[in-house]
């Protein structure tokens, strides 16, 4: 029989679940308001349940709580099957960790140590994983790295121009986003074996934004670097900052380095830029002219970047768009694909407007194409891969 399993991923409000059997999506949902006022969304299709309410936690708001309160729920739609494994995501798996792992307790404390790599994400990731361990005690729990898929890429794309002394240390380009990417590399190898073997462009244009260069499923480059915030704007962070705007921040305005962090992950972005919000659909509504400018900036940057990138790759066969903005706007996919013709990229405006799969013309060189990602279900795959291939724990 498949094995039931738990995917989480747990951010600093909210924990979003799906529970699988086999390869069947059971329930999925989200606990939203961590910290403050728990709230439960769910959907079990199979049992047709749904649940949009106020979580019940006996014991605050916290990843525990929230977990132990949706435990008895998930119970239920299992009717007394056992969850075989939780599988995570886990943002940063530092320069060791370029496959899923079973965790165990020094796996803890040394993805714990990269908790600055990464704020945003790293140590709520870290609590969902403590909140399933207690609630989960007789499960494997595994973690899927993002930054996972880049570990291979060419070490030009892992430097920085800095003494070889802190590369050594640690101090390199991670890359993030590869749950996704690896998402869509596996989906173009089972739908498109030849875009799957070319030079192929994966935009991932969600809250978090980045872009990357892939080779036969294989990362050659990518905007994202140390952290997360590099590369693209998002929806708070700032990607690409000259180094020394922070040295002024530091200097001139006297600011810490929590506030300066404050600033580059919580405050910049679509949502700096716009003054109005982080969000990119609220932007496309808004005529108000600073949502305009922040759009035409984060329009430039992706552009500039898809030029990066081809350059890297010397060519480009194969264009993807995935992600919140990169599956739902054809805003953004128009104006980023508009006068790219020299670059071999030409879209269909009504495909585009119809934003299903492949959306550029008959005559493009390049293939434009939307892809929805599931990062869940390549933690799923993941997991249970890890499961199959040493069943017990070492
Ligand atoms: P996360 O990185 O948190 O998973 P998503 O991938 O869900 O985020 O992307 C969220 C972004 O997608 C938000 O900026 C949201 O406004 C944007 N988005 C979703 N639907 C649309 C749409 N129809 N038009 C423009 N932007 C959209």
């Amino acid at each position: 029989m498949a094995p039931i399993i738990l995917v989480l991923n747990s951010g600093s409000s909210s924990i979003k679940f799906s529970l699988y059997d086999g390869p069947t999506e059971q329930v999925t949902g989200q606990i939203s308001g961590l910290g403050a006022e728990p709230h439960l969304n769910l959907e079990a299709p199979l049992s047709g349940r749904q649940i949009d309410r106020a979580l019940d936690t006996s014991d605050g708001s916290s990843h525990g709580a929230a977990l132990a309160a949706l435990l008895p729920i998930l119970n239920e739609e299992l009717g007394g099957r056992p969850v075989a494994a939780v599988g995570h995501r886990v943002v940063h798996g530092g320069t060791k960790h370029d496959l899923p792992i079973r965790i165990t307790d020094v796996v803890m404390q040394e993805l714990r140590v990269l908790e600055p790599l990464a704020p945003l994400h790293q140590p709520h990731n870290l609590a969902g994983i403590e909140a399933a361990q207690e609630a989960f005690p007789e499960a494997d729990q595994v973690a899927c790295f993002d930054t996972a898929f880049h570990r291979k890429h060419p070490w030009v794309n892992d430097t920085f121009a800095l003494p070889r002394s802190f590369y050594d240390e640690g101090v390199r380009r991670y890359g993030f986003h590869g749950l996704s990417y690896e998402y869509i590399c596996e989906y173009l190898k089972q739908n498109a074996q030849d875009a799957y073997k070319g030079k192929v462009i994966v935009a991932h244009l969600g809250n978090g934004a980045s872009m990357c260069a892939i080779r036969a499923g294989q990362s050659i480059g990518s905007t994202m670097g140390f952290t997360a915030l590099d590369g693209l704007p998002m929806g708070t962070r700032c990607g690409q900052l000259d180094p020394g705007v922070i040295l002024y921040l530091m200097t001139t305005n006297g600011m810490s380095p929590d506030e300066i962090s404050d600033l580059l992950y919580k405050k910049s972005g679509l949502k700096g830029l716009s003054g109005i919000s982080q969000d990119m659909r609220a932007l496309s509504e808004s005529d108000d002219p600073r949502a305009a400018e922040a759009i035409e900036y984060y329009v430039f940057r992706v552009r500039r970047e898809l030029g990066a990138m081809a350059a890297v790759l010397s060519g480009v066969d194969t264009l993807v768009f995935t992600g919140g903005i990169g599956e739902n706007s054809a805003l953004i996919r128009e104006r980023v694909c508009t006068d790219q013709e020299w670059l071999g990229i030409q879209v269909d405006p009504a495909l585009n407007n119809a934003g299903d799969g492949a959306i550029s013309t008959q005559s493009s060189k390049v293939a434009v194409l939307v892809i929805p990602t599931n990062e869940e279900e390549m933690i799923r795959r993941h997991t249970e891969a890890l499961l199959t291939a040493s069943p017990v724990p070492a």
